[in-house]
């Protein structure tokens, strides 16, 4: 069967198609760095990453666009107490965003374009909207006149009844009960200057509002029309409203065809983890509390299908740990195992059909939960076949390829000496560097110097991959 995704804007399971044939241009709502990720922020950019790997599973190459907001209201403040400008003081939580994405193994975007630095795009698709009267200038302020967008709310489901035409709102979060026109452009006040967060444009010195920068990086790396954008369910009203109106206004092109939206994750007491509500866990603090980030990325991925609701707690990341301890074993038992004298004709049987189920569960609407379930399931039946014998050269191969299917999403089973992980990727990183620009000799001399620590690389259609030898 073919991959179906749950689309918030037709409310249905739909089979999902690309645009361009093989190829999926997918954005996606990143970070605002103005502090530590919290693992509500990672449940959602894990989620990303499940979409990510599953279209790669598929057969897709995918372009991935995550932004990171590096200008907004709260960024402003601390800066300003701080006294240093935006950029200074964003730049440790940018750090620690790709030090979590990387202990968290989720794959690289293929671009992560940062506000400050998309302004020239902003401004144009601003002037463009006033242009064409979607958009007016108040005060030196710029904002989107919903009035003008007759479809405005129509992915929320908004009770378009409480719409306010005229009135505006010039904070970037707001709720239903404040539907407005909302700001696209801040007028620069006096201290903006001094953090850096000012900028020219043609209808005044200021700075963007919040939702037009994805509206305007989406457009500059992945074109007009997106096959998928994604983002936490708290996002779609008004963020995800604002962008399409926005987009769809300026480009007289549908924004998006897929909109994916994941649940929220809660704490302990059951209430949506945020940093404005005071009580959030970083995934620093987990790992001083002795949580391995897998068993993080794991509990966050599969702890619960991403539409549902997910509860944080010690019981549960222990529970996770313990699962991928599970999967490990499994994975190294399989491995060194050899052939044994009979093959099981019923078991191997038995592994085609959970690998079937397995990839039919991710095609559902991406049902990992329901996928490792049966991978337990069946690892209890093979690791019994396997203390009798009955796991031969055709069943050891397809328990092999089974591994490599859940790990394909997971990505759990390897296990890493501390630091090597970060030096190995290093390495990698610069050899791709060193062949974009046609220096086979680095490049070469990089392999061998790897070569030389005992890992060998594979270049594989999902990139560069590596494995201990030796
Ligand atoms: P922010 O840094 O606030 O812009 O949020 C980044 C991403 O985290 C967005 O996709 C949000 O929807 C998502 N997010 C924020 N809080 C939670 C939460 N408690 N559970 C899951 N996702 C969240
Ligand atoms: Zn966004």
């Amino acid at each position: 069967m073919s991959l179906r995704l749950h689309n918030t804007l037709t409310g249905t399971k739909d089979v999902f198609e690309p645009i361009t044939r093989g190829h999926v241009g997918m954005y996606t709502c990143g970070p605002t760095v103005w502090n530590f990720a919290h693992v509500g922020n990672l449940r959602a950019f894990l989620f990303y990453d499940l979409v990510r790997r599953h279209l790669k599973v598929s057969g897709y190459a995918v372009e991935h666009v995550m932004n990171l907001t590096d200008i907004d209201d709260r960024i402003l403040d601390q800066a300003m107490h701080a006294g240093i400008t935006i950029g200074e003081y964003v730049k440790p939580y940018v750090a620690a965003f790709f030090e979590d994405m990387a202990a968290l193994r989720t794959q690289q975007a293929e671009h992560y374009p940062r506000a400050t630095e998309h302004i020239p795009e902003m401004v144009e698709m601003i002037s463009e909207l006033i242009e064409h009267e979607y958009a007016y200038v108040a005060d030196g302020d710029v904002y989107f006149r919903i009035a003008s967008f007759p479809s405005y709310g129509a992915l929320s489901r908004l009770d378009r009844s409480g719409l306010k035409p005229g009135a505006r709102v010039a904070t970037d979060k707001y709720d239903k009960e404040s539907v407005s026109d909302f700001a696209l452009w801040k007028k620069a006040q006096p201290g903006d200057e001094k953090l850096g967060a000012a900028w020219d444009a043609p209808f005044g010195r200021g700075r963007p509002g919040w939702h037009i920068e994805c509206s305007a990086m989406s457009k500059r790396y992945l074109g007009e029309t997106l096959d998928i954008h994604a983002g936490g369910v708290d996002l779609m009203f008004p963020h995800h409203e604002n962008e399409i109106a926005q987009s769809e206004a300026a480009n007289h092109k549908q924004f998006a065809r897929f909109w994916l939206h994941s649940e929220h994750l809660a704490d302990a007491t059951g209430e949506k983890m945020s940093k404005s509500a005071g009580g959030f866990t970083t995934l620093r603090d987990l790992s001083e509390a002795g949580y391995d980030p897998v068993a993080v990325r794991f509990f966050l991925m599969a702890g619960a299908h991403y539409r549902s609701r997910l509860r944080l707690s010690d019981e549960a990341l222990r529970a996770a740990a313990e699962q991928v301890r599970r999967l490990r074993e499994f994975a190294d038992r399989v491995r060194r195992s050899t052939p044994g004298p009979v093959e099981d004709g019923a078991l191997l049987k038995r592994i085609g059909e959970v690998r079937a189920g397995y990839r039919e569960a991710l095609d559902d609407d991406l049902n990992l939960p329901q996928g490792v379930g049966l991978v337990f399931e069946l690892a209890r039946e093979a690791n019994a076949a396997l203390d009798a014998g009955r796991v031969g050269e055709s069943g050891r191969e397809a328990l092999l390829q089974l591994i490599g299917d859940f790990d394909a999403h997971l990505d759990v089973i390897r296990v890493e000496e501390p630091g090597l992980a970060e030096e190995v990727e290093r390495l990698i990183a610069e050899r791709e560097a060193a062949r974009k620009e046609r220096d086979f000799s680095r490049s070469d001399g990089i392999r061998d110097e790897l070569r030389q620590k005992g890992i060998a690389l594979e270049d594989s259609k999902d990139g560069v991959r590596w494995r201990r030898v030796r």
